[in-house]
C-alpha cells in the first residue's frame, strides 16, 4: 500500500510550481509510484475529489465538522481554531498549525512516535467512505470519530491535504487535462488513447488503472457500461451559423427544446435517469421511467434527450418548472400529475452490450429510432425529435422559427457525420437562439444586505472558470435583479457554503450557478479574470449546472473580442 505521505508531498510540490508541464510531471511520478489498486484512489485524490463524480456519493463533510474533528484531535478550541482559520485564510494552513501545536506540546512523549504506522491512500479513502455513509442519530459523532482518527494518524502535513480533501478543494489546481496527460506519461501509452478510454468510462481513476495494469491493450478494450453515466455532448453558440453550415455542406437541423436534459440507462426492465450534471433523478421521474420501459425496444441502451414539461395543450412550460420535478423528493407521483413530461430523444450512445459513441450522427440516430416505439396511444409523451437534412439557409431559418413559435428556444445545428464526444464543446453541435448575451457564472463571494435585507446574503460575487487550471475567476458582482422570495432562496443555497470572510465579504465554495445578463464585458484589474461586468443583472439560478460547467474566461474573452467586432 502507498502511504498519503507520498500524496501530500506531491500536493506540496506542486504547490509550489505553475508550470503545467512540471505539475504534469509531478503526477505522472505520483501515478507511478502508487500501487495498481490504489491508483483509482489517488487519481481522484488528486483532482480534490474523494469518490468519481459519476458516481453520486457525496462526502458530504461541512466547515463546522471538519473544525470539530480538528478540535478533538489537538485539544484546541473550535474558537481558536476559527482564528486560525481566519488568519491563515485557509484550512489547510490553519490545520498544519494546528497539529505543529500539538506536536510541540507532545515532545516530551514523542520519542516512540515515530514508530506509529504510516497512514496509507486506502486508509484515508476508508475513513472518508466510513463517515460519509453514516446517517440518521449519532452520525455526525461517526463523522468526526472518523475525521478525528486520520488527523491522529497524521503528521501536520498530511493533515493539511486531509482537510483540505475532507472539503474537496486541494487548491493546487489539478484537473482532468493534467491527470490525463499525466497517465499517458506514467505509463507510456498516447495520451488521444486516455482521453478516449476517459470518454467512456467518464473516470480516470478506472484509465490510470488500467494503464498500469495492462497498458494500451487494455485501454483500448475499456467501454461504456450501463449505470456509469457519461459526460454530455455539449454545444456551442455559433457566430456565425450561416457559414458552419454552409461549411458542413448539410447539416442536422433540430429543434432545441426548452427543457432539461436526460441520459437515460435501461437495463432490461430496469431504468436509471441521471441529470446535466450526473445526478441520479430516478426516483423524482416515476412517468418518465414507465414511458421508457414501455416504449424503448432494447434490452440496454444509453440513450440522450430532452425532457420537456408540458401544459395542457402540449406546449412547453417555464424552464423552473421542469426543474422542479427533477429536484422532488417527496410526493413525486402528485407533482407528476400536476407536471406532465414529454421525452425528446435525440441521441444514443450504447445499444445491446455495443457503445456506439464512434459512430456517425447519421448511424446512431438510425439506431435510435429502431429502437423507440412511438405508433402507441401515448406516444405524444416520447419521440425521436425530428431531424432535417439540410444545407438550405432559408429552409433552416423556417425551422429555426417553427421552434420559437412553439415556444422552445431554438435549433440545434449539428454535423451529420460527427462522433458522440462525451463532455466536450466544439463546432459539431451548434445552438442558435435569441441573442440575449447572458453568462452563466458561479458564486464564490457573498455580501449581507442592509435595512429590510440585513438578514439576506444582497450581493453576489460572481466568477468564471478557467479549465485548464481548475480556478475560478472573479468577473463582479451581482446584486440587483432579485426579488425577496429569490434572495431568501440563494441565502439559504449559500448560508452552508460560506467559509472565511475579509473586509465584510465572504468566501463562498462555488456550487451554485447563476445565469447573469449584462450591458457590456469590460476590461478590469479590479477581478482576477481581468474582465468586469457592466450592469450585472440575475436572470436565475442555473441548478442543472455543475460549478464547472460556469462560462470559461475562453468564451468572455470570446464574448468581448466579438462585442469590440459590433462596435
Ligand atoms: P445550453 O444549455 O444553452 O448550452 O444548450 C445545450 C442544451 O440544449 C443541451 O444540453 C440540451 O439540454 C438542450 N437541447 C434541447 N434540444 C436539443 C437537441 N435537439 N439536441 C441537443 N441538445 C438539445
Amino acid at each position: 500500500m502507498t502511504s498519503f505521505r507520498e500524496f501530500a508531498e506531491t500536493c506540496q510540490a506542486i504547490e509550489k510550481i505553475s508550470s503545467t508541464i512540471e505539475t504534469t510531471n509531478k503526477v505522472s511520478e505520483l501515478l507511478r509510484k502508487v500501487d495498481a489498486e490504489e491508483l483509482p484512489l489517488a487519481t481522484h485524490f488528486i483532482m480534490s475529489e474523494v469518490f468519481p463524480a459519476w458516481s453520486g456519493e457525496q462526502l458530504g463533510i461541512g466547515t463546522s465538522l471538519l473544525y470539530a474533528a480538528l478540535s478533538r484531535a489537538s485539544g484546541m478550541s473550535i474558537k481558536s481554531i476559527e482564528a486560525l482559520i481566519r488568519t491563515t485564510g485557509d484550512i489547510g494552513d490553519a490545520a498544519l498549525l494546528v497539529l505543529k501545536e500539538k506536536r510541540k506540546n507532545q515532545a516530551t512523549f514523542s520519542s516512540f512516535m515515530e514508530e506509529e504506522p504510516e497512514l496509507s491512500i486506502t486508509e484515508v479513502y476508508q475513513r472518508f467512505k466510513t463517515a460519509s455513509e453514516a446517517t440518521g442519530k449519532g452520525s455526525q459523532d461517526v463523522k468526526i470519530k472518523n475525521l478525528q482518527f486520520l488527523f491522529n494518524s497524521s503528521s501536520p502535513r498530511e493533515a493539511k491535504y486531509i482537510s483540505r480533501l475532507a472539503l474537496e478543494e486541494l487548491r493546487i489546481g489539478v484537473g482532468e487535462g493534467v491527470v490525463r496527460d499525466a497517465i499517458a506519461k506514467a505509463f507510456s501509452v498516447p495520451a488521444d488513447v486516455v482521453e478516449h478510454a476517459f470518454m467512456v468510462t467518464n473516470d480516470l481513476g478506472i484509465v490510470a488503472e488500467a494503464a498500469k495494469k495492462g497498458g494500451l491493450e487494455a485501454l483500448e478494450t475499456l467501454g461504456i457500461e450501463i449505470n456509469r453515466p457519461i459526460k454530455m455532448m455539449l454545444s456551442q453558440i455559433s457566430p456565425d451559423i450561416d457559414s458552419d453550415i454552409r461549411d458542413m455542406k448539410e447539416a442536422a437541423v433540430e429543434w432545441k427544446f426548452d427543457g432539461a436534459r436526460v441520459q437515460i440507462h435501461k437495463d432490461g426492465n430496469s431504468v436509471t435517469l441521471f441529470s446535466r450534471k450526473l445526478e441520479n433523478v430516478t426516483n423524482s421521474l416515476p412517468d418518465l421511467v414507465e414511458i421508457v420501459r414501455k416504449h424503448v425496444k432494447a434490452e440496454s441502451a444509453i440513450l440522450d434527450g430532452e425532457a420537456v414539461a408540458v401544459d395542457e395543450k402540449g406546449k412547453p412550460r417555464a424552464f423552473q418548472e421542469i426543474l422542479k420535478r427533477f429536484r422532488r423528493k417527496y410526493d413525486v407521483e402528485e407533482k407528476a400529475a400536476g407536471i406532465p413530461i414529454q421525452l425528446n430523444l435525440f441521441d444514443i450512445m450504447y445499444l445491446n452490450g455495443k457503445t456506439l459513441i464512434d459512430l456517425p450522427l447519421l448511424e446512431r440516430r438510425k439506431a435510435l429510432e429502431s429502437c423507440v416505439e412511438s405508433s402507441v396511444e401515448d406516444s405524444k409523451s416520447i419521440s425521436v425529435d425530428e431531424q432535417v437534412i439540410t444545407g438550405d439557409l432559408e429552409l433552416v431559418e423556417k425551422i429555426y422559427r417553427e421552434a420559437l413559435k412553439a415556444g422552445h428556444e431554438g435549433i440545434m445545428v449539428k454535423n451529420p457525420g460527427s462522433v458522440y464526444s462525451p463532455g466536450k464543446r466544439g463546432k459539431n453541435w451548434l445552438k442558435k437562439k435569441p441573442l440575449m448575451e447572458t453568462l452563466d457564472l458561479a458564486v464564490v463571494g457573498a455580501e449581507w444586505g442592509f435595512g429590510r435585507r440585513a438578514n439576506l446574503i444582497g450581493s453576489y460575487t460572481v466568477a468564471c472558470y478557467d479549465p485548464e487550471t481548475s480556478r475560478f475567476l472573479q468577473i463582479g458582482k451581482v446584486g440587483t435583479g432579485l426579488t425577496d422570495e429569490q434572495l431568501r432562496e440563494l441565502t439559504g443555497m449559500l448560508t452552508g457554503l460560506m467559509e472565511g470572510e475579509s473586509g465584510g465579504v465572504f468566501a463562498v465554495r462555488p456550487e451554485v450557478v447563476l445565469e447573469v445578463a449584462f450591458e457590456e464585458i469590460q476590461k478590469s484589474p479590479n477581478y482576477a479574470s481581468g474582465f468586469a461586468l457592466r450592469f450585472p443583472r440575475f436572470i436565475r439560478v442555473r441548478n442543472d449546472k455543475a460549478p464547472e460547467e460556469a462560462d470559461s474566461i475562453q468564451r468572455i474573452e470570446r464574448v468581448y473580442a466579438q462585442q469590440l467586432k459590433r462596435l
